[in-house]
């Protein structure tokens, strides 16, 4: 997704910051004890297929009613209870096969008691029945239009507050949603649309069907009374846009860069993965959310703004250009190959910003892509300023807290450096390895690793270690003497890295500059103080470390 783009304010008296700072205080540990993150692992059973019936009432302000039908398979022996994530609904019946079961509540989970013991490999089919107006996850706000609208929102756990479901993005499961809405209301799910029934002012009955598994924070629906508008340019997919009537004449050129984002990311990754791609501007607390084949923008997506810079191609704000790319690019990074844990994050989000940025290479130019891959280094080294933590990160507690420059700016460079330093033709085909290696399914920062090295022939066990696995980027610093003319025209040349931490022992390019003309060498550090001796005609006037850009670095003046 596209980070928040408000800030949530909080009702926090200045009295209760005091307290909570003490608080803080006493909660803090000490450094290296900071407590590993406990993650919802799939381990006594995983969901196959979701079937999803929600009726919406004539206000579009609750679910009148709504029922989970899970299709199960059991992957240990002797299980004897089915724990389920589940918000604070009512529910009005569970049961399993038809028959109803036992069951026991706590906030936010449901534990649904077997009659019969379960062995590995059994499948069943649960079913819950619920109603009422979720506290979170599925949306109910007044569009830009002033009409009610109900919009699915779930990263990175708040789907479960209105399926039941196992809410972690390694338990991926395909869904069916059928929807009863008012015959106002334009329905919009994952998947394949199926069937709408419409019978006069009754509620009309709405179905999609997404044949792939999919994550659950991906799983939504969308009930507003907007517009609908089908692309007419040719795309690898059936593409449609829906959003506010106020946003209807605007939409077509504000979503203009998705059909060439489709084209260009199927053609450098791999087919679209999904039966159809929705864009629906509705209601999301980030600027977009990549739900599997029916992304949403927040509702300000069209808004003009004062300062915003234009795209040279689409003629249209580069920020709109951003998000919509990021969002597609996430249908096959994110949503079909979905990371396995919450530390392998970086896999959806720096996969999505990096292909951002190639969309951003292919279409506007080579200097707009620079100048954003420099943008993104200038929000990543603000960001270590307060947090310097790798992007692997399996402490943070806070879900939120992942939407952090590390997993998308810097990220995105970690994949920028190693195509610099495998080449476009290993860094590509090793991408899509991984990808037909993991779509519809899960990968680990080793799974990419690995497909890396195969396609390089390159062992990059150090290269991840410290930029994954490792904290900060280098801070170089170039220092040379005279040139020593007793030893031949060489010059002695010290390149150190003044960053706290261990060395970053990626090859340096340096251009000098010699009697006017340029000079290129590369630099192999060792540690953190390398010293070599270079072979130049004269003494140089001026050096520049990395003249093209191809690592996350800052550089400190001799
Ligand atoms: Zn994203």
């Amino acid at each position: 997704m596209h980070k928040k783009i408000k800030l949530m304010s909080l009702g926090v008296s200045k009295r209760s910051l005091v307290l909570l700072a003490a608080i803080l205080c006493l909660l803090s540990l000490p450094s290296g004890l900071a407590a590993q993150r406990r993650e919802r692992v799939v381990d006594s059973w995983r969901p196959i297929h979701y079937d999803v019936a929600l009726t919406f009432n004539d206000q579009l302000n609750e679910l009148s009613a709504a029922r989970t039908e899970i299709t199960l398979e059991f992957l240990a022996a002797n299980v004897t209870k089915i724990d389920l994530d589940f918000g604070d609904l009512p529910i009005d019946a569970v049961t399993v096969s038809g028959a109803p079961v036992r069951f026991e509540r706590q906030p936010d989970l449901l534990d649904v008691i077997l009659a019969r013991t379960a062995k590995r490999g059994d499948r069943l089919s649960l079913t819950i029945t619920y109603h009422g107006r979720p506290k979170d996850g599925l949306i109910f706000a007044k569009d830009r239009d002033g009409k009610s609208s109900a919009t699915g929102d779930n990263w990175p756990n708040r789907v479960h507050q209105w399926i039941p479901c196992l809410d972690h993005p390694s338990a991926k499961a395909t869904v069916t949603f059928i929807v009863t809405a008012p015959p106002r209301e334009l329905v919009v799910a994952n998947g394949k649309f199926v069937t709408m029934t419409r019978n006069g002012k009754a509620p009309s009955l709405w179905k999609f069907d997404e044949t792939k598994p999919i994550p659950a924070y991906c799983m939504v629906v969308a009930v507003s009374e907007g517009a609908k508008i089908d692309a007419n340019e040719p795309t690898v997919t059936p593409l449609s846009y829906y959003m506010p009537q106020k946003d209807a004449a605007y939409a077509p050129k504000g979503f203009a860069p998705a059909a060439p984002a489709l084209a260009f990311f199927s053609q450098t990754v791999a087919p679209y993965p999904y039966e159809k791609l929705a864009l629906i501007v509705g209601a999301t607390r980030f600027g977009g959310m990549e739900n599997s084949s029916a992304i949403v923008f927040a509702s300000t997506l069209f808004e003009p703004r004062g300062n915003d810079k234009m795209s040279q191609r689409f003629g249209i704000p580069t920020r709109i250009e951003d998000v919509v790319a990021h969002e597609i690019a996430h249908q096959w990074f994110g949503d079909s190959v979905t990371e396995s844990t919450w530390a392998d994050l970086w896999l959806s989000e720096g996969f999505a910003t990096y292909f951002a940025g190639l969309f951003i290479e292919k279409h506007e130019s080579e200097e707009a892509f620079r100048e954003y891959m420099r943008g993104a280094a200038t929000r990543y080294f603000n960001y270590e300023q307060q947090r310097n933590a790798p992007i692997h990160d399996t402490e943070t507690q806070n879900l939120m807290k992942l939407l952090n420059a590390n997993n998308y700016e810097k990220g995105a460079w970690v994949l920028h450096m190693l195509r610099k330093r495998i080449g476009d033709e290993a860094f590509f085909r090793g991408l899509r390895d991984y990808y037909q290696a993991h779509r519809e399914a899960n990968a680990t920062t080793e799974d990419l690793r690995g497909a890396l090295e195969k396609s390089s022939g390159k062992n990059l066990k150090d290269f991840f270690a410290r930029w994954v696995y490792g904290a900060g980027h280098p801070r170089y610093q170039l220092e040379w003497g005279s040139m020593e003319r007793h030893a031949g025209a060489f010059l002695t040349v010290n390149l150190k890295q003044l960053q706290d931490g261990e060395a970053f022992l990626d090859p340096v390019p340096i251009e000098f500059t010699v009697n006017g003309q340029k000079k290129r060498e590369t630099v192999y550090p060792k540690g953190k103080l390398t010293t070599v001796q270079i072979r130049l005609d004269a003494n140089p006037t001026s050096a520049e470390i990395d003249p093209d850009g191809t690592l996350l670095k800052e550089v400190a003046k001799p």
